[in-house]
């Protein structure tokens, strides 16, 4: 035997199977946070630990608050948008074309000089 098997009989490659681990994760509770945008995710936290009033909405990033029928900055008159949104909805794409072109050119103007 010259091709490296190592003991007779020992299987290779028989990884011991995962043993079901009982493993014990710190008490934990869901809080359910909910944005404006009537997204809501589940926050897992501590169990003792004082739920954040607010949190981040992952889909928006929208503040997101833990009242469903009042998530924070509904009452705000004017919603927030993020600078993008605002591009964009002004601008049609063409606009935006140009005002791209016209970044550009402006860039090589600079760098020619
Ligand atoms: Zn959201």
């Amino acid at each position: 035997m010259h091709h490296g098997n190592v003991i007779r009989g020992a299987r290779v490659g028989s990884a011991p199977e995962r043993p079901p681990e009982r493993y014990a994760p710190a008490p934990r509770r869901a809080v359910v946070y909910w944005c404006r945008n009537g997204h809501w995710m589940e926050i897992l936290i501590a169990a003792e630990a004082d739920a954040p009033p607010q949190w981040d909405c992952r889909r928006c990033g929208q503040p997101a608050g833990r009242d469903a029928e009042n998530p924070p900055g509904r009452q705000r008159a004017e919603p927030y948008k993020t600078h993008l949104a605002y591009v964009k909805e002004r601008r049609t794409d063409e606009e935006g074309a140009a005002i791209l072109a016209e970044a550009l050119a402006a860039l090589h103007r600079r760098r020619g000089r």
